[in-house]
């Protein structure tokens, strides 16, 4: 407020007049009065606006107070008016406090006094409302610029008020539509509230979707109010949705995370067991190494020392006059040795070979292959006298050729070689069917195994006997069995020293693909 108060005193009684401004005077000294007697001085007046206050009476030859009154409180609605008068029913001083009269002092000589209160009063009511106006348009002026929406409902969703970030938030364009969308689901939360003890609010974070369809994640505070005697629902609405989003895919991410954790450690406890197995293996693999070696340097030893043993003698009795006939008996048997140590390399070759080649399984008709293995082992069969009874027909089986005819013929020039001598060998062949395998059974008349020998005779220079009782490498069976192992079948033999053998090898029956 500027520090000059000016005052227009509206009154055609130039005593009354001077009374007002006397009595001001006392109290305010930078007051500056305007002196208005009739008509065309109070519209000049009022269209100059330069006054803070007004003092009129109410009964003016030219108009009323109340008709002042109205003049000023529709142009300057916050300049404050008093009327001073000695007319005027109480009616009258109603109707007017009712049109914006701040204040009604009587003409009375003991009530003079009181105008300068009168006007403090109102300079004074017209500050706070200024001030008051003034907080409000900056509280608007923040509530407008809140990311927060702030709204006032009636129970049933109705809206009273909202800021435009309410409306924005929701993707609103009025008050109206919000009412009409009660897109908050008011009511359920009013039903709610009602069961709150006091106070009766609620904080909680909801999805919903705006106006526009989207989705959203809101954080929604509400309470249930009295206004006027009326319930509303004041809320507060904020947009939570990035913050949800993070929430929901850190929470994925997480999840995500402990099964990748879980897979790999599942996926690392397989490979470890692989690897311990492997390991074992390998071991395994070492020990047989290592006990193939020892066998080899054996079995190769025996033909070596035979062969230094009679170059020894010869070259011994080379100036002797040794018998010729001993000389070239001790030729023989270095020839012979040479041959066993030969025909060992040679099995032995043909053993790791077994490992190595590839080996396409295929169906193959026994039938035909035992006339072939039979015709191959003719002059065995013969210089021996053997008896081969095959019981037809044999079965079909998935294998390969060349390592079954290899197979086979091992079992057979094994059953014709261990008889007792003078024995004339006698071989059973045939198949029997099994689920899904073939077991093709070979049955001699020899001199049978022991049950603990029964198993070790499948392993590489495993023997049973001298050379010179049966000459042999000790590999023949051991190229059965990975033979067999290799067409994805199995090997045993079913026997008893002096009762004849019967050696087995399972293999798949043939798998028709086009039935
Ligand atoms: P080789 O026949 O060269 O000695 P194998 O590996 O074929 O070697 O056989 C290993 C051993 O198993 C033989 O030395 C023999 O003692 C025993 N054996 C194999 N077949 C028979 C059989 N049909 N009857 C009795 N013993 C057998």
């Amino acid at each position: 407020m500027t520090q000059v108060l000016r005052i227009l005193i509206i009154d055609d009684n130039p005593g009354d007049r001077a009374l007002v401004i006397r009595e001001l005077r006392r109290e305010f000294p930078q007051f500056q009065p305007q002196e208005i007697r009739e008509a065309s001085g109070f519209a000049s007046a009022v269209a100059a606006g330069e006054f803070d206050l007004v003092i009129t009476d109410y009964q003016l030859g030219w108009s009323t107070g109340l008709e002042v009154l109205h003049t000023i409180k529709q142009q300057y609605p916050n300049c404050p008016v008093i009327m001073f008068t000695n007319t005027g029913s109480e009616e009258i001083a109603v109707e007017a406090m009712k049109s914006g009269l701040d204040d009604y002092v009587l003409k009375l000589p003991n009530r003079y006094i009181r105008i300068p209160a009168a006007v403090r009063v109102a300079l004074e009511r017209l500050q706070i409302k200024q001030r008051a106006t003034l907080l409000e348009i900056r509280l608007q002026g923040l509530l407008n610029q809140l990311k927060l929406g702030i709204f006032r409902t009636y129970p049933d969703g109705n809206c009273i008020e909202c800021n435009p970030a309410f409306l924005e938030l929701l993707g609103l364009d009025s008050l109206s539509q919000a009412s009409a969308m009660n897109l908050l689901n008011i009511h359920k939360y009013y039903s709610i509230l009602q069961e709150l003890p006091p106070p009766q609010q609620q904080e909680q974070e909801i999805q919903l979707q705006r106006a526009d369809g989207r989705f959203i994640w809101v954080g929604l505070s509400i309470a249930l109010n009295i206004l006027e005697g009326q319930q509303v629902i004041d809320g507060l609405i904020e947009d939570i949705t990035s913050r949800k989003q993070a929430e929901i895919e850190i929470q994925q991410l997480n999840q995500t995370l402990e099964e990748r954790v879980r897979k790999r450690t599942a996926e690392l406890e397989v490979a470890n067991r692989d690897l311990a197995q492997k390991n074992q293996e390998l071991a395994e693999v070492n020990q047989d190494l290592e006990a193939f070696a020892y066998s080899i340097s054996h079995d190769l030893r025996e033909p070596l020392r035979a062969i230094q043993a009679f170059g020894s003698i010869l070259l011994e009795n080379q100036d002797r006059q040794s018998n010729l006939e001993n000389q070239k008996n001790y030729l023989q048997r270095i020839i012979a040795s040479t041959q066993q140590a030969d025909k060992l390399v040679q099995d032995l070759l043909e053993y790791s070979r077994l490992s190595r080649t590839e080996m396409p399984l295929q169906a193959i008709n026994l039938s035909l292959l035992m006339i072939q293995i039979l015709r191959q082992l003719e002059l065995e069969i013969t210089q021996q006298q053997a008896r081969v009874q095959v019981e037809e027909p044999l079965a079909e089986v998935t294998g390969n050729p060349t390592i079954l005819i290899q197979v086979v013929t091992n079992l057979l020039t094994n059953a014709i070689k261990f008889v007792a001598p003078g024995v004339q060998p006698q071989l059973r062949i045939w198949t029997e069917k099994r689920n899904k395998l073939v077991r093709f059974w070979v049955q001699d008349n020899g001199i049978g195994i022991k049950e603990t020998h029964q198993k070790r005779i499948f392993n590489v220079f495993e023997r049973l006997h001298s050379y010179e009782v049966y000459p042999g490498s000790g590999i023949g069976l051991a190229i059965v069995r990975k033979g067999v192992e290799r067409m994805g079948g199995e090997v045993g033999v079913e026997s008893q020293p002096g009762q004849g053998s019967r050696f087995w090898i399972d293999l798949p029956i043939v798998i028709d693909v086009n039935p």
